[in-house]
């Protein structure tokens, strides 16, 4: 079933609320190995990129149009380095289905794996790291990989959740080697990355929009 601008409106809104509900968490991860406000960037970047595609007329945007659109609020609402770490993952999600009315299901995973390479590619952290990218990577590349072997794109989302989730956790036992984190060398192991925490609750999200969708 095709993705059109209609769905993405709704995807961006329900990540901002998802992202909402978290904010207060997402600060506390950030408050024991980064400054604490995380949750604040998430919450305020999607509420405005959000805000942002909402407005815009469904019929009459392309996908490439909305995601460039909420990359510019994202990045103008957000002084936190995830600004331009967002804002670049939607424009190479932009870029990725350059021309494309509507998405296939296929579309749709090239847009997801672009937006892991836009972060990696903007932050140049590796798996390892402790940040996002030990989340969104291995998400992007399981999803993948459920698409090479026949998944849908719904099953190709929960196969990304689960990868996502696992990096997440392993960033526990890391010591972060990019962001504010890294000066505080050992002391960051036994924490999360609020970074990859907040990775998590976006593509659950995403998830959980394709689950119900596809019923
Ligand atoms: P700031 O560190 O400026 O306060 P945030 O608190 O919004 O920004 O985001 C912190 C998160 O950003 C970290 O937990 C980490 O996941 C991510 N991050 C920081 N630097 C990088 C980087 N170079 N590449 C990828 N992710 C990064
Ligand atoms: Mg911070």
């Amino acid at each position: 079933m095709a993705i059109a601008s209609g769905e993405l409106q709704q995807i961006f809104l329900l990540i901002a609320d998802e992202t909402a509900k978290n904010r207060d968490r997402l600060c506390e991860l950030d408050g024991v190995i980064g400054d604490g406000d995380h949750g604040l960037a998430m919450d305020t970047g999607w509420q405005a990129a959000s805000k942002a595609v909402l407005q815009l007329d469904e019929n009459d945007v392309s996908p490439t149009a909305l995601f460039n659109i909420a990359a510019k609020a994202f990045l103008n609402a957000v002084g936190a380095s995830s600004g331009p770490l967002y804002a670049t993952a939607f424009m190479r999600a932009g870029t990725a289905v350059k021309d494309k009315h509507v998405l296939s299901d296929d579309d749709f995973l090239i847009a997801f794996s672009a937006m892991a390479q836009g972060i990696q590619d903007r932050g140049k952290a590796e798996i390892g790291e402790k940040t996002m990218i030990d989340a969104w990577k291995p998400a992007a590349d399981a999803a993948t990989e459920a698409r090479r072997t026949g998944a849908n794109v719904s099953a190709c989302l929960e196969a990304a959740v689960r990868a996502a989730h696992d990096g997440c956790e392993a960033t526990r036992g890391m010591v972060a080697a990019k962001g504010r984190a890294s000066r505080l060398g050992d002391r960051a192991i036994g924490h999360i990355d609020p970074g990859a925490a907040s990775a998590v609750i976006i593509i659950e999200a995403m998830s959980a929009f394709l689950a119900q969708r596809d019923g």
